[in-house]
C-alpha cells in the first residue's frame, strides 16, 4: 500500500515522515476506516451508548457497561447525565435493510 503527498502528489513510503520531493510533513498515521461512533440497533441494553463506545475503541462491552453503572453511582448520577448527552449526541446506526418497499411489490 502506497500513499501520496498531499501537496505535490509524489508517491511516499508508508513510514515516511516528510515528503522527499517538497519536504512537507506527512501525517504519522492514516485514519482507520469503519471505526465511526454509532449506536448499533442490535445488542443494546439501554440506549446503545456503551456498545457504541466499546465498538469504536475496541473495548470489552461488559467492562464498559460495568464502569458506566459504577461511575453513575459514584458520581451521584453525573455520569448518567453524560450518558443521556451521549445518547443524544451519538447517531444511531443506519438500518441494515432498506426501509422502502422492495421493487416489484
Ligand atoms: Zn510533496
Amino acid at each position: 500500500m502506497a500513499f501520496y503527498c498531499s501537496r505535490c502528489g509524489s508517491e511516499l513510503p508508508i513510514n515516511a515522515r516528510f515528503c522527499a520531493s517538497c519536504g512537507v510533513a506527512v501525517p504519522a498515521s492514516q485514519p482507520i476506516p469503519g471505526r465511526r461512533l454509532l449506536r448499533p440497533r442490535e445488542g443494546r441494553q439501554i440506549g446503545g451508548v456503551c456498545i457504541a463506545l466499546a465498538k469504536a475503541n475496541g473495548w470489552d462491552m461488559a467492562v464498559v457497561r460495568i464502569l458506566t453503572i459504577i461511575g453513575t453511582i459514584c458520581s451521584s448520577g453525573l455520569l448518567g447525565i453524560a450518558y443521556l448527552a451521549a445518547w443524544i449526541g451519538i447517531p444511531e446506526e443506519p438500518p441494515a435493510a432498506p426501509t422502502t418497499c422492495p421493487p416489484g411489490v
